[in-house]
């Protein structure tokens, strides 16, 4: 990732239980802040190719998979096209996708409302386990 431009900060490592799809084991989930040249369509598609070089095969939806790389949000940018939604559409609902955001961007807020994208109760109900930043 770091070659897609300037990687600013890093959350912690959150265990979480997977959510919908079938019985698998726990996900980790960490969000990185990246400054980039790169337009939303080809931040996506970098990502897309990370994903296939660390061999990810799309099989099942929400099924297992060694690694799932999204764009959860961009400072000021809401982006709507049928290959990538900015914000995440499943953003606020995600308290492992909030909490780590949180923790890169903790002043982010929702490009159309202007609205500050907090921890609110609904995030905070699945439970999730920060994991020893040394690990
Ligand atoms: P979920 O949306 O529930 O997180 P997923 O990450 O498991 O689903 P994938 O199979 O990894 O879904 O991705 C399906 C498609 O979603 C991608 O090919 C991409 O075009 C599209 N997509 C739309 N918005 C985004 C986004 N913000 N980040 C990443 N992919 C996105
Ligand atoms: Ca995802
Ligand atoms: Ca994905």
């Amino acid at each position: 990732m770091r070659e897609l431009g300037r990687v600013t900060a890093v959350s912690r490592v959150y265990e979480s239980a997977p959510v919908g799809g079938p019985e698998q084991s726990a996900f980790f989930n960490a969000a990185a802040l990246l400054v980039t040249e790169l337009d939303p369509l080809a931040l996506l598609d970098a990502l897309l190719a990370i994903e296939v070089g660390l061999g990810r095969v799309r099989r099942e939806r929400w099924g297992p998979r060694t690694i799932d790389l999204d764009v959860l949000w961009i400072d000021g940018l809401a982006f709507d096209h049928p290959r990538l939604r900015v914000p995440h559409p499943h953003l606020t609902e995600r308290a492992f996708a909030m909490r780590t955001l949180h923790d890169v961007a903790p002043s982010a807020r929702d490009p159309r409302t202007g609205a500050p994208l907090t921890l609110d109760a609904a995030a905070e109900t699945q439970a999730l386990t920060a994991l020893d930043a040394s690990l």
